[in-house]
């Protein structure tokens, strides 16, 4: 699904020169390294803050900590994502609830979110699924009229950009009031163990939630608040600060990767290709087809044989995962996510795919779809 091991060897030199000035130094706890990815991530991504962190869960759960919610309030989340989405609200004592997504884009829907607000109702955690971002306009809209949070899942978008109606322009994680990462090694920017990063443009909720991940502590041995540990490490900081520079570039091989795809499935009535958030770019962190006119895991075990992997993002939603059924739910409730789980089928999406590799992909789905 990822070749890794060709982009190192492409960015050997960058990547190794950072880890061994790491080891040199042996700063590995809070060193320069991090301080210097932070800053680079700031000028990258226009956040006003990056608090980098241990991981993309530990991001959700630091963001849900730092806005002071309490106890049995609710905070909607697609159920069509990946579990640490909702996992987080459920281990803080908050209530998730889950609505529908849309048939095209995967993401959210937003006559579902709508219908899920209630007086309880703190927090909205949009995910934008695959790398492009959710309707952040509407989202936005609802969130303000209902006096709501907005913290965005763009765990597998980060370099996404979302265009609003006025003509702004924000990347994925920098729209709403808090925003996750993570830097996961087959993430689009990803380290080589566990990273993850929160993105804000307000102060005092970065003071909050940086002290929040270091044991609520802002003087040593002084804690304000109840934390929790969360630190990405001097060696995972300078991987990440040596493969930023190319995270564009990265991102183009991708959509290219896709465009590919796109043209060669387009003619085929048995395959959707992705549909697109018309206000959002795509970076492609997944490349994500539903199987329509055929069985998915057959078309899927058939591939495997020609050892092409392909796999299913995401099976099971949540409202039918067993650690989140719930009375409130049953099956059927929220039929698009039901229907994408039956049918979705990621294929290999990486920056190192060449032509090669997908025309060999690319002519293998077609001829078994056409068997
Ligand atoms: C990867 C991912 C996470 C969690 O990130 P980790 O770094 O693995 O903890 C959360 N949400 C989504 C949508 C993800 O893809």
């Amino acid at each position: 699904m990822v070749d890794l091991q060709t982009q190192y060897q492409r960015l050997k030199q960058e990547i190794d020169a950072g880890i061994a000035e790491v080891i040199a130094s042996a700063a590995f706890i809070k060193g320069p390294k991090v301080a210097a990815f932070q800053q680079h991530l700031e000028a990258y991504t226009g956040a006003q803050h990056v608090i980098p962190v241990g991981n993309g869960t530990d991001a959700l759960q630091i963001a849900l900590m730092g806005l002071g919610l309490q106890r049995g309030d609710e905070v909607i989340t697609p159920t069509f994502t990946f579990i640490a989405t909702a996992e987080v609200v459920a281990l803080l004592g908050l209530t998730p609830v889950v609505v529908d997504v849309e048939w095209e884009t995967m993401n959210m829907d937003i006559d579902s979110l709508r219908r899920a607000i209630t007086p309880r109702t703190k927090a909205i955690v949009p995910v934008h699924l695959f790398g492009q971002c959710a309707n952040m306009e509407a989202i936005m809209q609802i969130a303000k009229e209902h006096h709501l949070y907005v913290v965005e899942d763009a765990c597998q978008a980060i370099g996404a950009q979302y265009t609003f109606a006025n003509g702004e322009t924000k990347q994925a994680g920098t729209i709403g009031h808090v925003g996750c990462t993570s830097f996961f090694p087959s993430k689009n920017l990803g380290c080589y163990g566990d990273g993850g990063a929160i993105f804000t443009n307000d102060d005092t909720l970065a003071a909050r939630m940086r002290a929040i991940a270091n044991h609520g502590m802002v003087v040593r041995y002084h804690h304000d608040s109840v934390g929790v540990n969360s630190r990405l490490d001097s060696i995972q900081a300078a991987v990440l600060d040596a493969k930023l520079p190319h995270l564009n570039a990265f991102i183009a091989a991708r959509q290219q990767a896709a465009a590919y795809y796109d043209r060669a499935f387009a003619g085929c009535d048995k395959l959707l290709i992705p549909g697109h958030e018309p206000q959002s770019t795509h970076v492609y962190h997944q490349y994500t087809l539903r199987v329509i006119g055929a069985d998915r895991d057959t078309l899927r075990e058939r591939l495997a044989e020609k050892g092409i992997p392909a796999m299913v993002y995401y099976p099971i939603p949540l409202h039918q995962q067993k650690a989140y059924r719930d009375t409130r739910y049953k099956d059927g409730d929220f039929p698009v996510a039901e229907r994408l789980a039956g049918c979705v089928l990621s294929l290999p999406m990486h920056t190192e795919l060449d032509e090669e590799q997908l025309e060999y992909i690319c002519s293998e789905v077609l001829r078994m779809l056409n068997r």
